[in-house]
């Protein structure tokens, strides 16, 4: 691997000794990446240059930032990237009173097929490494000089589906010498590829799983979702509950709300009856319109209905507040809406 921003210090470590270099310059090296977030060797003070021209073939990953979008009615920030290949993600920026918390892309694009998701509209164009994973806290918390306390790995992509990385990605940005979050203030959200989240259930990490649901039963799911078709509801539950015993981490489900598919009294109670027992939360989102989908997103009233009979049957839920709503609201729309127009200009 020549991308230095995504090795262990271990790994650097080693390099160093292959160099013919001290071991101490690994720790130097990962500070300035990890901690100071340093976008170039040139800024490395207390490096020789000697070994800045060593490192040259080693060059280091950073995202050069396309366009900022400032909502008005909370602050929360989206942020249009640039990869080194040109390809493009985004990423967002909340502001809550508890701390900044930052959703990242995994993937640029996904390969997942969710029926009333932007990401996944154009497929897959490739996998982030983990050094691209973290530049995105690493950019934003750079451009706005505010700690990041919480990441979610909510933005496009499916982070089982990148799952070695994904990986490396939490090792490096939880590991003392960089940013050093704290394990539990971290979220990945899946949709459910099964056989990885026994995977991660083995690694017996602190973070939060939050599995997307949807649906209440495998014909509706299947609708909305194509992973359904792989995994059953049943086999997906199965695998939140191994999660649960491994970890100790109460399983986050989300639950987009569908006008007039699953959001009604039954699909609630369905919902209720199938998560009975299961130490679990659910995340109600009114589904975000997507200009290319037809779905429409469920009213006030029915959501608030939601809620009330999944608790009159024990089951916790919680309304997510929506954030950014004056600007390119749902997921992947904002690099999507780049690439039309770069598109359209060419
Ligand atoms: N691939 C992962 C993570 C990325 S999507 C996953 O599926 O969980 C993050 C969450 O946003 C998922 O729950 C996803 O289903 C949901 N989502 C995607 N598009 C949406 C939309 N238009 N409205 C509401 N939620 C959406």
């Amino acid at each position: 691997m020549t991308d230095i921003k995504s090795m262990t210090l271990e790994e650097l470590q080693e390099l160093m000794e292959s160099m013919g270099e001290k071991k101490f310059r690994a720790t130097q090296i990962y500070g300035w990446l990890h901690q100071r977030l340093a976008v170039s060797y040139d800024e490395m003070a207390n490096l020789p240059k000697s070994l800045k021209k060593k490192l040259e073939s080693w060059p280091v990953t950073a995202l050069e930032t396309i366009d900022v979008q400032i909502s008005k009615i909370d602050g929360t920030r989206k942020y249009l990237f640039r990869l080194s290949d040109g390809n493009m993600i985004e990423s967002v920026l909340m502001r809550y009173r508890h701390g900044n918390s930052v959703c990242i892309s995994s993937q640029a694009g996904c390969r997942m097929g969710c029926r009333f998701c932007a990401s996944t509209i154009g497929g897959l164009a490739r996998n982030l490494l983990p050094s691209e994973m973290l530049d995105q806290i690493y950019r934003i918390q750079s451009s706005t000089g505010e700690r990041i306390s919480n990441v979610v790995v909510m933005g496009s992509g499916e982070p089982l589906d990148n799952y070695d990385n994904l990986l490396r990605f939490i090792h490096l940005l939880t590991a003392e010498g960089g940013l050093h979050l704290s394990q539990r203030n971290l979220t990945v959200s899946t949709c459910g590829i099964v056989p990885k989240m026994y995977e991660l259930a083995d690694e017996k990490l602190q973070m939060t799983l939050a599995v997307s649901l949807h649906a209440s039963n495998d014909e509706k799911r299947q609708e909305l979702m194509p992973i359904a078709k792989k995994y059953s509801i049943k086999e997906l539950l199965k695998a939140c509950r191994y999660y649960f015993e491994k970890t100790g981490r109460r399983i986050t489900f989300e639950y987009s709300l569908v006008a007039g598919v699953n959001d009604t009294k039954e699909d609630a109670l369905e919902l209720a009856g199938i998560l009975k027992g299961m130490n679990c939360h659910v995340n109600l989102i009114p589904v975000n319109p997507v200009r290319e989908r037809s779905f429409a997103r469920s009213g006030r009233e029915a959501v608030e209905n939601f809620k009330i009979n999944l608790e009159k049957c024990g089951i916790n839920g919680t309304i997510r507040r929506e954030m950014g709503s004056d600007i390119d609201g749902a997921c992947g729309q904002l690099r999507k809406r780049y690439m039309e127009k770069t598109e359209s200009e060419k």
